[in-house]
């Protein structure tokens, strides 16, 4: 049995999850009590077969001339903030992360531009959160 927490929506049910047998598909049947919804059941589905998370992180800017144009002792920020346009498969986001902090973003960069398309082609995208420069 586990517990896990639902995050796909403010009301956070705690959900109980037992495993029964194999089912067709060669995976526990599963048992999904405490959710007030079915999005609660399929996102304990996915937590127990294939669990993935938004990722968020920061992007340092390439240098170049419009870093270079930013005013001496801008106080903005040094790096784009970005975030994944889907869920990653959770034994890939150290991989991913990696990635980001390996990046360098030219400015000028605008929200919702992908920085890292179709990253390690699981169709997401690392998107822009926020435009600078
Ligand atoms: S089970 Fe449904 S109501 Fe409960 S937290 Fe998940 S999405 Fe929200």
């Amino acid at each position: 049995m586990r517990n896990l927490t639902c995050i796909v929506c403010p009301m956070g049910c705690s959900l109980t999850v037992e495993e029964g047998e194999p089912g067709a598909d060669g995976f526990p049947v599963l048992t999904i009590t405490g959710n007030r919804c079915p999005r609660g059941a399929v996102y304990a589905q996915e937590e127990i077969r294939s669990p993935r998370r938004v990722v968020t992180a920061t992007c340092a800017i390439a240098e170049g001339p419009a870093l270079s144009a930013l005013p001496a002792g801008f106080a903005g920020p040094r790096r784009v903030p970005v975030k994944t346009s889907g869920p990653c498969p959770r034994e890939k986001i150290d991989t991913l992360l990696k990635e980001i902090y390996r990046t360098r973003v030219q400015l000028p960069v605008r929200a919702g531009d992908k920085i890292l398309p179709n990253w390690d082609g699981l169709g997401i995208d690392v998107v822009a959160v926020r435009g600078l420069g």
